[in-house]
Protein backbone atom coordinates (compact mmCIF):
# COMPACT_ATOMS: atom_id res chain seq x y z
CA UNK A 1 0.00 0.00 0.00
CA UNK A 2 1.83 3.14 -0.74
CA UNK A 3 2.34 4.80 2.20
CA UNK A 4 3.53 8.87 2.46
CA UNK A 5 7.08 8.39 0.56
CA UNK A 6 5.21 7.05 -2.21
CA UNK A 7 2.12 9.39 -2.43
CA UNK A 8 4.35 12.37 -1.83
CA UNK A 9 6.14 11.28 -5.05
CA UNK A 10 3.24 10.67 -6.98
CA UNK A 11 1.61 14.42 -5.53
CA UNK A 12 5.10 16.15 -7.11
CA UNK A 13 4.86 14.33 -10.49
CA UNK A 14 1.63 15.26 -10.71
CA UNK A 15 2.12 19.42 -10.06
CA UNK A 16 4.59 19.22 -13.58
CA UNK A 17 1.87 17.33 -14.97
CA UNK A 18 -1.56 18.58 -14.57
CA UNK A 19 -1.26 21.85 -13.18
CA UNK A 20 -2.70 24.81 -15.28
CA UNK A 21 -4.40 22.13 -17.55
CA UNK A 22 -8.33 21.65 -17.83
CA UNK A 23 -10.23 18.90 -17.59
CA UNK A 24 -12.19 18.45 -20.31
CA UNK A 25 -14.31 15.03 -19.48
CA UNK A 26 -13.87 12.08 -17.08
CA UNK A 27 -15.27 8.56 -18.06
CA UNK A 28 -16.03 6.36 -15.59
CA UNK A 29 -15.34 2.39 -15.65
CA UNK A 30 -16.14 1.87 -12.51
CA UNK A 31 -18.72 3.37 -10.78
CA UNK A 32 -17.96 2.70 -6.78
CA UNK A 33 -13.99 4.61 -7.64
CA UNK A 34 -16.49 7.43 -7.01
CA UNK A 35 -17.25 8.26 -3.32
CA UNK A 36 -20.87 10.43 -3.01
CA UNK A 37 -22.68 11.91 -5.45
CA UNK A 38 -21.01 10.93 -8.70
CA UNK A 39 -23.32 13.38 -10.83
CA UNK A 40 -21.93 16.52 -8.44
CA UNK A 41 -18.46 15.55 -8.98
CA UNK A 42 -19.02 15.10 -12.86
CA UNK A 43 -20.40 18.58 -12.95
CA UNK A 44 -17.82 20.25 -10.22
CA UNK A 45 -14.63 18.91 -12.36
CA UNK A 46 -15.42 18.95 -16.13
CA UNK A 47 -13.84 22.33 -17.22
CA UNK A 48 -12.26 22.68 -13.88
CA UNK A 49 -8.54 23.73 -13.75
CA UNK A 50 -6.08 22.41 -11.81
CA UNK A 51 -4.39 25.32 -9.33
CA UNK A 52 -2.74 22.81 -7.24
CA UNK A 53 -2.02 19.26 -6.28
CA UNK A 54 -1.24 18.33 -2.27
CA UNK A 55 -0.53 15.67 -0.12
CA UNK A 56 -2.10 15.35 3.16
CA UNK A 57 -1.31 11.70 5.07
CA UNK A 58 -1.95 9.35 2.24
CA UNK A 59 -4.37 11.47 0.44
CA UNK A 60 -3.62 13.26 -3.20
CA UNK A 61 -5.37 16.60 -3.39
CA UNK A 62 -6.66 18.19 -6.43
CA UNK A 63 -7.35 21.62 -6.26
CA UNK A 64 -8.82 23.76 -8.82
CA UNK A 65 -8.99 27.68 -9.35
CA UNK A 66 -12.80 28.06 -8.12
CA UNK A 67 -11.58 26.08 -5.22
CA UNK A 68 -13.06 23.25 -5.98
CA UNK A 69 -11.18 20.24 -3.74
CA UNK A 70 -10.92 16.71 -4.70
CA UNK A 71 -9.35 13.66 -3.03
CA UNK A 72 -7.58 10.34 -4.31
CA UNK A 73 -7.05 7.77 -2.51
CA UNK A 74 -5.11 4.73 -3.58
CA UNK A 75 -5.73 2.63 -1.11
CA UNK A 76 -3.85 -0.94 -1.95
CA UNK A 77 -3.49 -1.37 -5.82
CA UNK A 78 -4.90 2.21 -6.67
CA UNK A 79 -2.56 3.95 -9.60
CA UNK A 80 -2.43 7.21 -11.49
CA UNK A 81 -0.56 6.97 -15.00
CA UNK A 82 -0.25 9.04 -17.98
CA UNK A 83 0.28 6.23 -20.60
CA UNK A 84 -2.32 2.61 -20.43
CA UNK A 85 -0.52 -0.27 -20.77
CA UNK A 86 -2.04 -3.02 -21.89
CA UNK A 87 -2.16 -5.08 -18.54
CA UNK A 88 -3.34 -2.13 -16.87
CA UNK A 89 -6.41 -1.48 -19.87
CA UNK A 90 -8.33 -3.96 -17.74
CA UNK A 91 -8.20 -2.69 -14.08
CA UNK A 92 -8.73 1.25 -15.78
CA UNK A 93 -11.45 2.71 -13.56
CA UNK A 94 -11.90 6.22 -14.52
CA UNK A 95 -10.19 8.54 -17.04
CA UNK A 96 -9.39 12.33 -17.25
CA UNK A 97 -9.22 14.03 -20.51
CA UNK A 98 -7.46 17.17 -20.44
CA UNK A 99 -8.37 19.96 -23.15
CA UNK A 100 -4.61 19.79 -24.23
CA UNK A 101 -5.72 16.00 -25.19
CA UNK A 102 -3.78 14.32 -22.08
CA UNK A 103 -5.14 11.85 -20.14
CA UNK A 104 -4.91 10.64 -16.51
CA UNK A 105 -5.82 7.14 -15.79
CA UNK A 106 -6.76 5.89 -12.25
CA UNK A 107 -6.11 2.12 -12.71
CA UNK A 108 -7.06 0.23 -9.78
CA UNK A 109 -6.56 -4.22 -9.28
CA UNK A 110 -8.54 -4.44 -6.45
CA UNK A 111 -11.15 -1.96 -6.77
CA UNK A 112 -10.24 -0.24 -3.08
CA UNK A 113 -9.32 3.37 -4.06
CA UNK A 114 -11.52 6.33 -3.87
CA UNK A 115 -11.91 9.90 -5.48
CA UNK A 116 -14.13 12.07 -3.43
CA UNK A 117 -15.19 15.31 -3.65
CA UNK A 118 -15.12 17.79 -0.93
CA UNK A 119 -16.48 21.18 0.47
CA UNK A 120 -13.41 22.94 0.15
CA UNK A 121 -9.64 21.84 0.85
CA UNK A 122 -9.96 23.25 4.59
CA UNK A 123 -12.95 20.55 4.95
CA UNK A 124 -10.69 17.82 3.59
CA UNK A 125 -10.05 14.52 4.97
CA UNK A 126 -11.23 15.10 9.01
CA UNK A 127 -9.57 13.18 11.73
CA UNK A 128 -6.33 12.53 10.78
CA UNK A 129 -3.62 13.38 12.77
CA UNK A 130 -0.45 15.72 11.89
CA UNK A 131 2.16 15.46 9.57
CA UNK A 132 5.15 13.50 10.92
CA UNK A 133 7.89 15.18 8.70
CA UNK A 134 9.58 17.40 11.43
CA UNK A 135 11.08 16.11 14.20
CA UNK A 136 9.39 18.36 16.69
CA UNK A 137 6.16 17.43 15.51
CA UNK A 138 6.63 13.89 16.42
CA UNK A 139 8.08 14.53 19.95
CA UNK A 140 5.23 16.33 21.00
CA UNK A 141 2.82 13.85 20.02
CA UNK A 142 4.61 10.43 21.46
CA UNK A 143 4.84 13.16 24.62
CA UNK A 144 1.19 13.29 24.91
CA UNK A 145 0.68 9.52 24.72
CA UNK A 146 -1.44 8.03 27.38
CA UNK A 147 -1.98 4.44 26.02
CA UNK A 148 -0.97 1.23 26.01
CA UNK A 149 -0.93 -0.04 22.94
CA UNK A 150 1.95 -0.79 21.15
CA UNK A 151 4.10 1.79 19.91
CA UNK A 152 3.84 0.09 16.32
CA UNK A 153 -0.02 0.17 16.39
CA UNK A 154 0.30 3.77 17.65
CA UNK A 155 2.22 4.90 14.56
CA UNK A 156 0.19 3.38 12.25
CA UNK A 157 -3.05 4.80 13.09
CA UNK A 158 -4.17 8.28 10.81
CA UNK A 159 -5.36 9.67 13.79
CA UNK A 160 -2.09 10.06 15.59
CA UNK A 161 0.10 10.64 12.65
CA UNK A 162 -0.88 10.69 9.01
CA UNK A 163 0.92 8.74 6.47
CA UNK A 164 2.75 6.39 8.40
CA UNK A 165 2.36 2.67 7.36
CA UNK A 166 3.60 -0.96 7.77
CA UNK A 167 6.68 -0.63 6.06
CA UNK A 168 8.09 2.45 7.66
CA UNK A 169 7.12 2.61 10.65
CA UNK A 170 9.21 -0.49 10.75
CA UNK A 171 11.93 1.09 9.65
CA UNK A 172 11.86 4.06 12.24
CA UNK A 173 11.53 1.54 14.74
CA UNK A 174 14.37 -0.24 13.89
CA UNK A 175 16.46 2.89 13.12
CA UNK A 176 15.20 3.78 16.86
CA UNK A 177 16.63 0.90 18.50
CA UNK A 178 13.07 0.34 19.76
CA UNK A 179 10.95 -3.22 19.84
CA UNK A 180 7.59 -2.87 18.36
CA UNK A 181 5.62 -4.36 21.02
CA UNK A 182 6.57 -1.42 23.50
CA UNK A 183 3.78 0.45 24.95
CA UNK A 184 3.88 3.31 23.63
CA UNK A 185 3.15 5.29 27.10
CA UNK A 186 6.25 3.97 28.26
CA UNK A 187 8.74 5.15 26.15
CA UNK A 188 11.26 6.86 27.81
CA UNK A 189 12.78 10.34 27.44
CA UNK A 190 15.83 8.80 24.81
CA UNK A 191 13.47 6.34 23.32
CA UNK A 192 11.20 9.61 22.16
CA UNK A 193 13.78 11.62 21.01
CA UNK A 194 15.42 8.53 19.10
CA UNK A 195 11.81 7.93 17.42
CA UNK A 196 11.40 11.45 16.75
CA UNK A 197 14.34 11.89 14.25
CA UNK A 198 13.90 8.39 12.84
CA UNK A 199 10.44 8.95 11.58
CA UNK A 200 10.85 12.26 9.68
CA UNK A 201 14.40 10.88 8.68
CA UNK A 202 13.10 7.36 7.23
CA UNK A 203 10.13 9.25 5.26
CA UNK A 204 12.79 11.70 3.87
CA UNK A 205 15.19 9.26 2.82
CA UNK A 206 12.16 7.34 1.21
CA UNK A 207 11.00 10.42 -0.51
CA UNK A 208 14.39 11.38 -1.74
CA UNK A 209 14.63 7.86 -3.40
CA UNK A 210 10.56 8.14 -5.21
CA UNK A 211 9.12 5.53 -2.47
CA UNK A 212 9.31 1.89 -2.16
CA UNK A 213 8.38 -0.47 -4.70
CA UNK A 214 7.57 -4.15 -3.48
CA UNK A 215 4.17 -5.12 -5.81
CA UNK A 216 2.09 -2.62 -6.93
CA UNK A 217 3.37 1.04 -6.31
CA UNK A 218 4.39 2.84 -9.19
CA UNK A 219 5.28 6.60 -9.96
CA UNK A 220 3.16 8.44 -12.09
CA UNK A 221 5.54 7.94 -15.35
CA UNK A 222 4.83 4.30 -14.00
CA UNK A 223 8.35 3.19 -12.54
CA UNK A 224 9.28 1.57 -9.57
CA UNK A 225 10.57 3.41 -6.22
CA UNK A 226 13.93 3.38 -5.58
CA UNK A 227 13.96 2.79 -1.29
CA UNK A 228 13.16 -1.35 -1.86
CA UNK A 229 17.01 -1.39 -1.81
CA UNK A 230 17.89 0.46 1.55
CA UNK A 231 15.01 -1.42 3.92
CA UNK A 232 17.07 -2.64 7.07
CA UNK A 233 14.12 -4.92 8.67
CA UNK A 234 11.00 -4.47 6.89
CA UNK A 235 9.92 -7.94 4.22
CA UNK A 236 13.71 -9.26 5.86
CA UNK A 237 12.53 -12.42 7.36
CA UNK A 238 15.49 -14.96 8.91
CA UNK A 239 17.75 -12.95 6.55
CA UNK A 240 20.92 -11.10 8.96
CA UNK A 241 20.26 -8.30 10.54
CA UNK A 242 22.75 -5.22 8.68
CA UNK A 243 23.88 -4.54 11.94
CA UNK A 244 24.97 -7.27 14.38
CA UNK A 245 23.88 -10.30 11.62
CA UNK A 246 21.30 -11.68 13.99
CA UNK A 247 18.45 -13.16 11.99
CA UNK A 248 15.30 -10.27 11.45
CA UNK A 249 12.34 -11.53 13.07
CA UNK A 250 8.37 -10.75 12.09
CA UNK A 251 5.86 -11.07 14.33
CA UNK A 252 1.99 -9.71 14.30
CA UNK A 253 0.56 -7.14 16.31
CA UNK A 254 -2.92 -6.31 15.62
CA UNK A 255 -3.69 -8.51 12.41
CA UNK A 256 -0.06 -6.34 10.66
CA UNK A 257 3.06 -8.08 10.41
CA UNK A 258 6.09 -6.22 12.18
CA UNK A 259 9.50 -6.92 10.93
CA UNK A 260 12.50 -6.47 13.78
CA UNK A 261 15.80 -7.00 15.16
CA UNK A 262 15.63 -8.82 18.21
CA UNK A 263 18.92 -7.80 19.49
CA UNK A 264 19.19 -4.79 18.21
CA UNK A 265 15.43 -4.00 19.36
CA UNK A 266 15.45 -5.09 22.95
CA UNK A 267 12.81 -5.34 25.11
CA UNK A 268 8.68 -5.38 24.86
CA UNK A 269 8.07 -2.91 27.83
CA UNK A 270 10.10 0.02 27.00
CA UNK A 271 12.59 0.45 30.05
CA UNK A 272 15.60 -0.90 29.76
ZN1 LIG B 1 20.57 -6.24 14.82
Amino acid sequence: MPELPEVETIVRQLRRQIIDRTIASIRVFWPRTIEGNKTEFRRRLCGLTVAGVWRRGKYIGVEGEDGTFFTVHLRMTGKLVGALDTADRRHLRLRFTFTDGTKLHFVDARKFGRLRLWPCRGESCPGLGPEPLCPETVRRVLKHLRTNRPVKSVLLDQAILAGIGNIYADEALFLAGIHPLTQAAVLNAGQQELLSRSVPRILKLAIGRRGTTLRNYRTLADQSGGNQEHLNVYGRTGAPCFTCGTPIERIRINGRSSHFCPKCQRSGVGRQ
